[in-house]
């Protein structure tokens, strides 16, 4: 069972926002307020419990770019592309990985530097490969007894001022719910 850990990487400079949700339609609602800020070159690692729903906030994010196929794992393929909407998507899951030196190997360094948004499952596996500018979410499942309930913890770096935008995004769900 995964404690209430911390992040893993980057922690020391971040200005963190934890938030519990207790349904998938709410863990949607914030994808949604996160996807708005997002612009090309953006980096989002995210860890966390198996099930936790890393691929269910991904997929939502996709929704919000207008991406219009579904979004599946890439747990098998650790890297799905998809080009079709407002600004391209590199969803990897860095689950299958051994290493930093697989993931370069294997010709993924230069999707961190391609003008897309790169989101990452499970990357503090390779956590080496990142700069120091990402966002990190975390995503916990393992110490809740209901089902439906997850802790998501977001970590932005320092000097990224769209933490203020998110945090308002998410205040204004909970005062009006129904938007
Ligand atoms: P991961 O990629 O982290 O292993 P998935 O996104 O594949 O996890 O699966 C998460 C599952 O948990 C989805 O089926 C989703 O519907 C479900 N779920 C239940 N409650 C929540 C919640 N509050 N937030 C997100 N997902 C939830
Ligand atoms: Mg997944």
């Amino acid at each position: 069972m995964s404690k209430d850990k911390k992040l893993e990487f980057f922690t020391e400079d971040n200005r963190t926002l934890e938030i519990i949700t207790k349904s998938p339609q709410e863990t949607k609602a914030i994808a949604k307020v996160f996807a708005r800020l997002l612009v090309p070159s953006d980096i989002i690692c995210l860890d966390g419990d198996l099930g936790a729903g890393k691929t269910f906030f991904t997929s939502n994010i996709a929704k919000e770019l207008d991406i219009s196929k579904v979004v599946p794992s890439p747990t098998f393929t650790i890297l799905i592309e998809h080009r079709d909407g407002k600004i391209p998507l590199f969803h990897f899951d860095a689950y299958r990985l051994e290493n930093e030196d697989e993931f370069y190997d294997l010709g993924f360094g230069e999707y961190l530097y391609d003008n897309g948004i790169c989101v990452v499952e499970w990357a503090s596996r390779i956590k080496n490969v990142f700069p120091n500018t990402v966002i990190q979410i975390h995503m916990l499942r393992d110490n809740f007894e209901d089902s439906d309930t997850r802790k998501l913890i977001f970590s932005f770096p320092k000097s990224d001022n769209r933490f203020y935008d998110f945090e308002k995004g998410v205040n204004d769900l909970n005062d009006h719910p129904s938007k």
